[in-house]
């Protein structure tokens, strides 16, 4: 939000008029002594902040990497970022110039400092990382349907790369500057190293994040299982996959990713994020497959937000009214565009807030 302050001049004009050297008032006789004061545009220059003052109106500001403490002459409070009204020594003419007290310095010297610091401590998403489960010679879950009347083989790796290929794309589209990655972008099988070099290639910052995203479609002996489910990933569950013999067979693939996660706990972020994929995907499937929920062995509480991580099963290639779905071009486009509305809405969440666990 906007300040009160009305059209103000630049330093410049502050330059100039000091440059004119017109008298002030100073100090008057019998007065106490003064609080040590120095020039505004020294003191800002200390600050490391840029002076805005406009004479006529007797106001002005000091403002440092977006933080701005906005004052009246001869008046306190002052008012920081527009909202908060803090009660700093006046800023005072003395021999026709703006003067800042060594007291009201050091208070916005802190005051900027602990505005920068509630920024960094903030968690940024650093990169998101699609990976379309299988590829090349693993083609994942593959069933044959009668669909339209023609015969049609519907195989796991290839609906999962059109669908990360979308999100991809419009995440892209929407963030133009994001970090937006995939383990494969063609059929291929990523090998272990591949797969693992990308996790590694990330260079993350403190509070950086990377949101893993993995897509898959689901089997079963049952031919009546049927509808989209997301699973968040907790430690145990990745614990288990060192060696991948925990795995249900088609989804191996994503072991080494998993392995290469092993460091970071297991957070509520993984929960969040698979939540907000999934209502995401609620809303443009809503009946025409149904929703099977959250999947984890256990809900946990949390420590560590780096690495939220979630697999999506899109549906049941064994079962007709799934797999005729996700043989259709369309279908899949809406998936994708439901998944990537869950990703949009989870990292519009995770970095308006001031941490990793607050609610
Ligand atoms: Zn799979």
């Amino acid at each position: 939000m906007r300040t009160f302050l009305a059209p103000v001049l630049l330093l410049a004009a502050v330059l100039a008029a000091a440059a004119q050297g017109a008298p002030g008032p100073g100090t008057p006789a019998g007065a106490a002594a003064p609080p040590p004061a120095r020039p505004l545009t020294a003191a800002a220059a200390d600050l490391g902040a840029r002076l805005t003052w406009d004479p006529l109106t007797a106001t002005g500001y000091l403002e440092r990497n977006g933080h701005r403490a906005a004052f009246k002459l001869g008046v306190s409070p002052w008012i920081l970022d527009g909202t908060e009204l803090a009660r700093l020594d006046p800023v005072e003419l003395r021999d026709g110039s703006p003067t800042l007290t060594a007291a009201a310095a050091a208070a916005l010297r802190s005051w900027f400092s602990r505005k920068e610091e509630e920024k960094a401590s903030q968690f940024h998403v650093a990169a998101i990382l699609i990976d379309p489960g299988h590829g090349g010679k693993d083609p994942g879950a593959l069933a044959d349907h009668v669909i339209g009347g023609a015969r049609r083989r519907i195989v796991e790796k290839d609906l999962a790369l059109t669908v990360g290929l979308r999100i991809r794309d419009r995440l892209k589209e929407r963030w133009p500057t994001r970090t937006v990655l995939m383990t494969r972008e063609t059929d291929v099988y990523p090998t272990l190293e591949d797969r693992v070099e990308i996790a590694n290639s990330l260079e993350l910052g403190k509070n950086d994040a990377v949101i893993y995203v993995s897509i898959h479609a689901n089997a079963s002996f049952n031919k009546n299982a049927r509808g989209f489910e997301v699973w968040y990933l907790n430690p145990d569950y990745r614990r288990k996959l060192v060696d991948g013999s925990e795995l249900p067979d088609s989804d191996k693939d994503i072991a080494p990713i998993l392995n290469a996660m092993l460091e970071e706990e297991f957070t509520t972020e993984s929960v969040l994020l698979a939540k907000r994929i999934l209502d995401g995907m609620g809303t443009v499937v809503r009946d025409a497959s149904p929703n099977r929920g959250l999947r984890a062995e256990e809900w946990f509480v949390v420590r560590n937000a780096k690495m939220p991580s979630v697999l999506v099963e899109v549906g049941f290639l064994t079962n007709p009214l799934d797999a005729a779905l996700l043989a259709e071009a369309d279908y899949l486009r809406s998936l994708a565009d439901g998944i990537y509305t869950g990703i949009v809405d989870f990292v519009d969440y995770f970095e308006n807030r001031k941490g990793p666990s607050s609610p």
